[in-house]
C-alpha cells in the first residue's frame, strides 16, 4: 500500500521544524529516521499531511559525554551511538540495549529520538531511559522545558510531547561507582523483532561486595516501559545473593501488568518477566563484582 499524499519540507533548524509544526498543526508530522513513521504511513495507520523532516539539522545530532551525564543529540543515528566507546564505558546499558534494536539496516537510519517518541512500550530505548531516568528536552516556538522519562511515556505509542514541540535532546545519566556492571536482555520472535518481554538492570556495589544503587525495569509487559524504583531500593544495603535479586525480578513480575497477544499469553509474558529480570540482575551484579 502506498501513504496518502503529503507535502515534504526540510527544515534547516529545530526552530524551523517547530514554527512549522505549530503552522501546520495537528496535520504535521517530524521525519527523522522514518524507520517507524514511513512503514505507518504506508499502511495508512497515520496520515500526516505535512512532513517536517529533520535529518538535514546538524545541532540535533551530537554525543556529549560529560562527568555525571551523556548527552545525545536527538537525531543522532542509533548506529553512532551503538559504537561510541566513550559513551558505552559510562552508559554501557544503552549499548548493550542498542544491539537488541532492529537490524544494522534500522540502526543505520534510525536515531535516538524517533525511537524514544515512537514509544513502544516493547522497544529498547524507551526501556532504558526509564530504567535509568533520562530527561528529554523537548523545544517549541515558546521555549524549552524538560521531561524526565516516568513523565515522558504516557501509553503504548503516546508520550507528553504536546503538539508543536521537538525533541532536541536525550539526557542519560552516568553512575560514578567504580563498581557497576548492566545488562539487557529480550525473547522476541525472531532477533530483530520488536521484543515479547524485554529486561534491563544497572547494580552498583561496593568494595564489599553490598548493593548501594540498584534500578531494573521491564519493555513488553505494561503499556509503557516500566522501572521499579521501589523494588530495586530493598536491594540497596544487601550482598545481592541468588534469593534476594529473584524475589525482586518475581516482585516486579507481579506488579507488570502484559497484555495477550498472537505472540503470547499475558500470563507467559509475566513467567518471562521473573525469569528475564532475574537473569540481566545476575548479570549486571557479576559485571560490577568484576569491575
Ligand atoms: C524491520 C524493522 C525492525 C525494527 N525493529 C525494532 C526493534 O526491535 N526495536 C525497536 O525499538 N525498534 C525497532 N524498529 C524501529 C526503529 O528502531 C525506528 O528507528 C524507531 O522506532 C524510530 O526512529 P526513527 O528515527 O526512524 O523515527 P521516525 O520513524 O522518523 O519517527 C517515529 C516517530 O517519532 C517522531 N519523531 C521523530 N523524531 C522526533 C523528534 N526529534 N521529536 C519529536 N518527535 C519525533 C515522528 O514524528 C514519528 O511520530 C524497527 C524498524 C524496522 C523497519
Amino acid at each position: 500500500m502506498k501513504s496518502a499524499p503529503f507535502e515534504y519540507v526540510r527544515a534547516a533548524s529545530a526552530g524551523e521544524a517547530c514554527e512549522l509544526l505549530a503552522r501546520h498543526g495537528d496535520a504535521a508530522k517530524l521525519i527523522a529516521g522514518g524507520q517507524s513513521l514511513v512503514p505507518m504511513m504506508a499502511m495508512r495507520l497515520v496520515r500526516p499531511v505535512f512532513l517536517v523532516d529533520i535529518n538535514e539539522i546538524a545541532a540535533l545530532k551530537f554525543v556529549k559525554v560529560e562527568k555525571d551525564v551523556v548527552r545525545i543529540g536527538a537525531c543522532t543515528r542509533q548506529c553512532v551511538v551503538e559504537r561510541d566507546h566513550a559513551l558505552a564505558a559510562r552508559v554501557p546499558l544503552l549499548a548493550q540495549a542498542l544491539a537488541w534494536v532492529g537490524h544494522v539496516q534500522t540502526r543505520n537510519r534510525g536515531t535516538i529520538g524517533g525511537s524514544l517518541a515512537h514509544a513502544d512500550p516493547c522497544a529498547e530505548l524507551p526501556l532504558v531511559a526509564q530504567v535509568l531516568g533520562a530527561r528529554m528536552l523537548l523545544r517549541s516556538g515558546g521555549g524549552a522545558r524538560t521531561l524526565d522519562a516516568e513523565k515522558f511515556f504516557a501509553g503504548p505509542m503516546a508520550t507528553n510531547v504536546r503538539p508543536g514541540e521537538c525533541i532536541e535532546e536525550i539526557q542519560w545519566p552516568a553512575w560514578s561507582w567504580r563498581h557497576t556492571g548492566s545488562a539487557f536482555t529480550e525473547i522476541s520472535v525472531r532477533h530483530g523483532d520488536f521484543a515479547m518481554v524485554a529486561a534491563a538492570a544497572q547494580i552498583a556495589i561496593d568494595g564489599d561486595g553490598r548493593c548501594v544503587r540498584a534500578a531494573f525495569g521491564l519493555g513488553g509487559a505494561g503499556g509503557t516501559p516500566l522501572a521499579f524504583p521501589g523494588i530495586a531500593a530493598r536491594l540497596v544495603g544487601t550482598r545481592l545473593d541468588d534469593a534476594a535479586v529473584k524475589d525482586a525480578a518475581d516482585a516486579a513480575a507481579a506488579e507488570s501488568e502484559p497484555g495477550s497477544d498472537l505472540h503470547a499469553s499475558a500470563e507467559y509474558r509475566r513467567h518471562l518477566a521473573g525469569v528475564l529480570g532475574t537473569r540481566v540482575l545476575r548479570e549486571a551484579r557479576e559485571r560490577a563484582r568484576s569491575m
